[in-house]
């Protein structure tokens, strides 16, 4: 292969995936396309330090166009691809010119999942996936301060109480509905999310599980005032953050008839349903060997995926059969977690939830299938090693702090 490579989308997966075809000896044309305003610059710090205002721009800068330059991969900005023709092997841009390509990557990632409700457009509603809606959620926080108007989140996900616990830190007056009965169901261990459930309230946020929202509230001139839930009872808001997940960016691919469900399907090494084509990150459902789909959202996933995208258009063999981890911050807590605890029968802990530093490990009879730290980054990292050598403690182990964990790894 020499090229052209077209990456459309230039955030963790476009960038890792150019970089890695370049440290892989491909001397060829390396073209990142990215709808964004700006240069790669990191997600996750969007909802943490920087809406804290503890961070600043440069630092939030994953790539400069400058670095890119040097390895000679080309960065457009300001630039959507609107069209895929996979038989002419040409994408159209929105100004309606095309690019021819050889190869084409998409790492188009996902866009928040919009609140199907009344009054969900009205000003002050707020998503957050870009660092543009970060300024325009670190605006309304400020605004909110001077006014002293209280924050409503809906959804009491990561990215939800990553902002709940930013905006407290700042003094605002902040509650968090989330339907479910208990925060993050779907991935923490009940105990776990009892303890964040605890950690919230403790720094003074309300939070109502089980919450059905029915509408937005706003003013004649659509502004949000509050926010309506199905008792009736309304919660005054000037800023409403929307954190209830994301839809992967497939669109472009359905349409050109690549095969999609819950995104872009690729297998471990990022291949596609065509063989000019990768994709990797947000935007993809992995396909197991048992047919089954994993969705991952993760600065890991997309790193990781990019690395095998770039190995298959060098026509190399690199699975991402990693065990998946993941990190939140939320007051002066990390969590840590690793590997994927869907399926789970039972809990053990280690360490004290009283003290703040503890794991929680997930087991299926005796199978070991994920462990969350809290405050344990040393533990999380063994965690990792187990879980990537197949290696589960027997549950006593794992709670019991005097075992040594590290004595179960094999030898190098
Ligand atoms: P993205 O980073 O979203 O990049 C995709 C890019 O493609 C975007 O710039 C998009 O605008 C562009 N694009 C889409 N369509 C087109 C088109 N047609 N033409 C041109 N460009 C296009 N992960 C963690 O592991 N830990 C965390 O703590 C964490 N915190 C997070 C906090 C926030 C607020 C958010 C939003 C995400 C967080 N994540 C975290 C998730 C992580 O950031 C994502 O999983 C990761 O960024 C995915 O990378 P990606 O390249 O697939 O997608």
């Amino acid at each position: 292969m020499n090229g052209p490579v077209l990456i459309v989308g230039a955030g963790q997966a476009g960038v890792q995936t150019a970089e890695a075809l370049r440290a892989g000896g491909f001397a060829g044309p390396i073209t990142l396309l990215g709808d964004e305003p700006h240069a790669p610059y990191h997600r996750p710090p969007l909802s943490k330090a920087w809406l804290a205002g503890e961070m600043d721009a440069a630092q939030l800068v994953m790539r400069a166009p400058e670095m890119l330059a040097r390895k000679t991969i080309e960065l457009r900005t300001g630039v959507k691809v609107t069209a895929i023709d996979r038989a002419a092997k040409a994408v159209t841009l929105v100004d309606g010119s095309t690019l021819a390509y050889e190869r084409l990557v998409l790492a188009t990632g996902a866009r928040p999942r919009a609140l199907p409700l009344p009054g969900a457009d009205a000003r002050g509603v707020l998503a957050l996936r870009s660092r543009d809606d970060a300024s325009a959620i670190a605006a309304r926080l400020d605004l909110c301060l001077a006014q002293s108007r209280p924050v409503v989140v809906i959804g009491g996900g990561f990215i939800g109480l990553e902002v709940a616990a930013t905006a407290r830190k700042k003094g605002l007056a902040v509650t968090v509905l989330e339907a479910a009965p208990r925060l993050l169901g779907r991935v923490l261990a009940p105990q776990l999310s009892d303890w964040y459930a605890q950690l919230h309230r403790s720094h003074g946020a309300q939070l109502l599980l089980g919450a059905q929202v029915a509408a937005i509230e706003h003013d004649a001139a659509r502004t949000v005032t509050g926010v309506r839930l199905g008792d009736g009872s309304v919660h005054p808001a000037g800023l409403v953050v929307v954190g209830i997940g994301v839809e992967p960016n497939d669109e472009l691919a359905r349409a050109c008839g690549l095969a999609c469900e819950r995104g872009i399907v690729v297998d471990a090494c990022s291949r596609t349903s065509d063989p000019d084509i990768v994709a990797a990150g947000d935007c993809t459902a992995r396909r197991a060997a048992d047919g089954s789909l994993l969705r991952l959202e993760s600065v890991q996933n997309a790193t990781e995926q990019g690395k095998s995208a770039a190995a298959a258009l060098l026509g190399q063999e690199r699975p991402f059969t990693a065990t998946p981890w993941f990190w939140s911050d939320q007051y002066d807590r990390k969590l840590q977690m690793a590997g994927l605890s869907s399926g789970a029968t039972h809990w053990v802990l280690r360490g004290d939830m009283d003290g703040g530093s503890f794991t929680v490990w997930h087991y299926r009879d005796a199978t070991l299938l994920a462990a969350d730290s809290v405050n344990a980054s040393r533990e999380h990292l063994l965690a990792r090693k187990l879980l990537d050598a197949g290696v589960s403690p027997t549950p006593e182990q794992a709670q019991d702090s005097g075992f040594d964990l590290a004595s179960l790894l094999p030898r190098a």
